[in-house]
């Protein structure tokens, strides 16, 4: 899929990002009238051209997919809304799925039966902390989901009977319509709408699923999250989504991270961030400073002459990186606070100790 559409949806439909739903929707219908395949025979590559215009039209057109394909890209229509492309080998096949099934006669395409399609994908989400991302952590996560019916064992019949030829369509699974659109009429084959484009058809079904193979269950899951995620990160469970029905395999599961902002740290990569501010003696003089870790705490030696700006490091606190690896370090960005309020005895030190530098700035 990556490899069919390489460029910029907005560019295909030939307008600018900011183009009202009217504009995509006039746009689309000029240049499809164009290249739409049973209009413009003597271009070969009217198909992939009025195709491709017609992805780009219905992610530009529908307000979700759009965000998401303005924010992530085309690679996150794979997923989510409401656009799975994981099943089709070909953009051809994609396209059919928008429109319901292929043209017919045009391209002379031969049509195969459907198979039973595999269950659909889900995706939920997980929070976790940032001691969660230092050590990893196995969440339990609940899906309500459609799984293989037990009853039936997916095939949605009533044990012991068999399927029998679909009536409709006559076992072909698909069925030719003439549309009036507004490129003009043109012929259809499309699934069947009694069998679904299997050809056959469950005549006894089974009386636990009532002959769709596949039932509702809450499934408690365990996700591994390894050491090291991002924030957004997904992890995908093969098999744990939605049960596929007639001997399909079941979807895949997406769980998406969320990595809970932390009090004290912000993260960047595999370091952790912090800032402290201690007194101006304290800089002068250096100090030990208790701070809290991802582990529990660590004492921190700020040595004489630090200057406000300056980044002390705890090695080894930090978080590992995404694919394994050691841990980073904690980095504490020093602030120096001058009194603001002096007492009459503080003043007189100062003041002497000031004579004493005699003008003198940090040596
Ligand atoms: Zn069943
Ligand atoms: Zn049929």
């Amino acid at each position: 899929m990556k490899n069919d559409i390489d460029r910029d949806l907005y560019e295909i439909l030939g307008v600018d990002r900011s183009a009202s739903l009217s504009e995509i929707k006039s746009s689309y219908r000029d240049k499809a009238r164009r290249c739409h395949p049973d209009v413009s025979h003597h271009d070969p590559d009217s198909e992939r051209k009025f195709k491709e215009l017609t992805f780009a039209y219905e992610v530009l057109s529908d307000q979700d997919k759009r965000n998401s394909y303005d924010r992530w890209g085309l690679d996150s229509l794979r997923t989510g809304a409401g656009v799975d492309f994981d099943g089709f080998s070909s953009i051809s096949d994609l396209f059919d799925m928008f429109f319901g099934g292929g043209f017919a006669d045009p391209f002379g395409r031969r049509r195969q039966r459907s198979s039973p399609s595999r269950g659909r994908d889900m995706e939920t989400a997980v929070s976790i902390t940032l001691g969660e991302v230092a050590r990893g952590v196995d969440k339990d996560i609940e899906m309500r989901k459609k799984v293989t019916c037990d009853g039936c064992d997916g095939t949605g019949l009533l044990p012991g009977t068999h399927t029998s030829r679909c009536g409709t369509c006559g076992g072909s699974g698909q069925v030719r319509s003439t549309q009036r659109s507004m490129f003009g009429t043109f012929i259809r084959a499309g699934a069947c709408p009694d069998c679904g484009g299997a050809g056959e058809v469950v005549r006894e079904p089974c009386r636990q699923c009532d002959g769709a193979g596949l039932a509702w269950r809450t499934e408690c899951l365990k996700v591994k999250v390894p050491p090291g995620v991002e924030d957004g990160d997904t992890i995908r469970l093969r098999g744990k989504g939605e049960g596929g029905a007639r001997g399909a395999r079941a979807g895949d599961l997406y769980v998406r991270i969320n990595v809970e902002p932390h009090d004290v740290f912000s993260r960047q990569g595999r370091n952790l961030h912090t800032t402290v501010t201690i007194g101006m003696a304290e800089a002068a003089l250096g100090t030990e400073l208790e701070l809290p870790s991802l582990d529990g705490g660590f004492k921190l030696k700020v040595p004489s002459g630090t200057q406000p700006g300056d980044v002390l490091k705890e090695k080894g606190n930090g978080v590992p990186p995404r694919y394994g690896g050691r841990r980073g370090d904690i980095l504490i960005s020093v602030d120096v606070s001058i009194p603001k309020k002096l007492s009459t005895r503080e003043k007189e030190l100062l003041s002497s100790f000031a004579a004493m530098r005699n003008g003198k700035a940090g040596e």
